[in-house]
């Protein structure tokens, strides 16, 4: 196990993250500070946001940054004003106790004049976004001639927000010689190519296996019907009563939709993107990291700064179409040791993408059921008891109570006084939830073995083939009333009926096989001798027993009756209409015409 002393860096970095808790790197740290502080060669880094990448880049410059010289030596560029903000704030832990030290943080949506002023003031290290950075450097206000340093974080994040042109523009302003570090969670080929454009040579290290999930993050999914998705996560979010999660959205619409939602049904929620302000979105940040707000719904671009590691869930609203975003979203939760959530809610349709998301985080997803409505209360008392028998009690604080007036409490049995606290604070629950539905979607295997299940279970009945299909014309209704036709019984009940292309099955009462079996044998459809037959019940072969025209197989039949297909179709129908009026009542029986007798 190594340890921060064993790195080359001054002790006043190391006494400040000592303060701070750091006592081994991470293993980007572990690669990526022994590297800058002994090479002048450039970095790509491919990791993730909380692998301690902000350490790992801002230690080694923050380390070598000469405090005598003013001029600006490093630059670091990140996509948005929260990250700029999150890596400041961390320089500025680190830097506590080096004295003198200069960084100014710059960013879009603030006053640009006093950060022409601070940077004026002098600035060993700028951090910023690429816009105001472009912008200050037009102005004149900033001077990256000298950087030894060049830190591009998120370089994907940066791309994919449209700043390649802000780049190319600033790297213009910057000399030659310097280092470049470029840090990101993946490498499209954008990124590729502006590495090979800006980096000479550059030694790769990324963290692990290349863009795999955390690994205290479980991964749940939930199949979900489309129109349910809003009431499925509502389910989830009350299930887990301590839930303190970003809820992923795709677009800022969709965004502020389910936030609204969330807040008109009495959730302390609220929605972080693009298309608000920078004071809302600062005002919704500090909420949320003060625990006023526990469920941030977001677009993945606003939530890149939330710098926030005890994140229980996070929910997917709807799955991101490159799998790399999945990645980093669920990279947010399980953080800094602690276990986190990734939940999925997925449709039908979209649950192949599970397999493919399985094999980039390396894991296995667990499909959940959607909670019931009583899992749901059992969940919510389960939670409340536990923080009431967890509490601990101030006796001063609670005296005064026992001189108030509680008589018609005292007179109550204890049992009584549980039952009347739980349903004061759960009624709610309990009243949103009575006799909900269950919200669960089934998938196709599960509706087929239920099928199966409920052949078996359907006593009295037995599956029968017959060698009419849908190239025959048939339909369930007309398979129905063909066959009772046959039997000449009005109301015998012929269920479950498969329609295949040249054949059918359907189940049929067992006391009547006998007669069915019987008269079909006396019918013929053109050329070709009708047959009914059980089957094995199991395994949906043909029945031996009793066959009506024993022997021959269906198959050569078939093809033997090929030919005739579509004249049969034809006739059938013909007959059929024929019929109808046996169907209504009469005896006769158009079928008769085609007894073989
Ligand atoms: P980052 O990936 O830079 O956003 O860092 C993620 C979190 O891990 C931050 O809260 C850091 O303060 C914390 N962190 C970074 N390096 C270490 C370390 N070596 N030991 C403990 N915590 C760390």
């Amino acid at each position: 196990m190594t340890y921060f002393k064993e790195f080359e860096l001054k002790t006043q970095l190391i006494q400040s993250i000592t303060e701070l808790g750091f006592e081994n790197p991470t293993p980007i740290q572990e690669e990526t500070i022994p590297f800058v502080l002994s090479s002048k060669q450039d970095l790509i880094g491919l990791a993730q946001t909380g692998t301690g990448k902000t350490a790992a880049f801002g230690l080694p410059v923050l380390n070598n940054v000469d405090l005598k010289n003013n001029k600006t030596q490093a630059l670091m560029l990140s996509p948005t004003r929260e990250l700029c903000m999150q890596i400041y704030n961390d320089l500025l832990d680190y830097s506590k106790y080096l004295e003198g030290i200069k960084i100014v943080v710059c960013y879009g949506g603030a006053s640009i004049e006093t950060q022409i002023r601070n940077l004026r003031a002098g600035a060993h290290i700028i951090v910023a976004t690429p816009g105001r950075m472009h912008d200050l450097l037009r102005r004149k206000a900033a001077d990256i001639s000298n950087i030894e340093y060049l830190v591009l974080d998120e370089a994907d994040e940066m791309l994919n927000m449209g700043f390649r042109d802000e780049l190319d523009d600033i790297l213009q302003f910057a000399p030659q010689e310097r280092q470049t570090l470029l840090f990101s969670a993946t490498m499209p080929k954008e990124v590729a190519s502006l590495a090979q454009i800006y980096l000479s040579e550059p030694v790769e290290i990324s963290v692990g296996k290349k863009n795999s999930g955390a690994t205290n993050v479980e991964h749940d999914y939930y199949l979900v019907n489309e129109k349910q998705r809003y009431e499925a996560m509502r389910r989830v979010v009350d299930f887990y009563p301590s839930m303190y999660s970003i809820v992923f959205c795709r677009t800022r619409q969709d965004c502020q939709n389910i936030a609204t939602k969330l807040i008109n049904d009495g959730y302390p929620a609220d929605a972080l993107h693009g298309d608000l302000s920078q004071a809302q979105r600062d005002y919704a940040m500090g909420r949320f990291r003060s625990r006023a707000i526990r469920i941030l719904v977001a677009t993945d671009v606003a939530a890149r700064g939330i710098d926030v590691d005890s994140l229980t869930h996070v929910i997917n609203y709807n799955l991101p179409d490159d799998y790399d975003i999945y990645l980093h979203r669920s990279g947010r939760t399980g953080r800094a040791g602690n276990e986190g959530v990734s939940v999925a809610l997925i449709n039908v349709r979209e649950r192949y993408k599970i397999k493919h998301l399985e094999k980039r985080v390396g894991k296995s997803f667990v499909q959940k059921q959607i909670p019931t409505g009583e899992e749901i209360c059992k969940s919510s008392v389960t939670n409340y008891m536990n923080l009431v028998a967890d509490s601990s009690i101030v006796d001063e604080q609670i005296d005064f109570l026992f001189t108030m007036d509680i008589k018609r409490l005292r007179d109550m049995d204890k049992e009584e006084l549980i039952n009347r606290f739980l349903s004061v604070h759960f009624n709610q629950v309990f009243e949103a939830y009575r006799n909900v539905p269950d919200l669960n979607v089934k998938d196709v295997s599960e509706k087929s073995k239920e099928k199966k299940e409920a052949r078996k279970a359907k006593q009295g009945f037995t599956r029968m083939f017959i060698n009419v299909g849908r190239i025959d014309g048939f339909d369930k209704q007309l398979l129905i009333d063909f066959v009772r036709d046959i039997a000449q019984q009005r109301d015998v009940e012929v269920i479950e009926i498969t329609i295949r292309e040249r054949f059918s099955i359907f189940s049929y009462p067992n006391r009547d096989i006998a007669n069915l079996k019987k008269s079909a044998s006396r019918i013929s459809i053109d050329s070709r001798d009708l047959r009914i037959d059980e089957m094995d019940r199991d395994d949906g072969k043909r029945g031996g027993g009793e066959s009506s025209k024993g022997g021959k197989s269906y198959n050569k039949e078939r093809k033997s009756n090929k030919r005739n297909s579509r004249d049969r179709d034809r006739n059938y129908r013909r007959e059929r209409g024929k019929s109808n009026r046996d169907f209504e009542g009469g005896e006769g029986n158009s079928r008769k015409s085609r007894k073989k007798r």
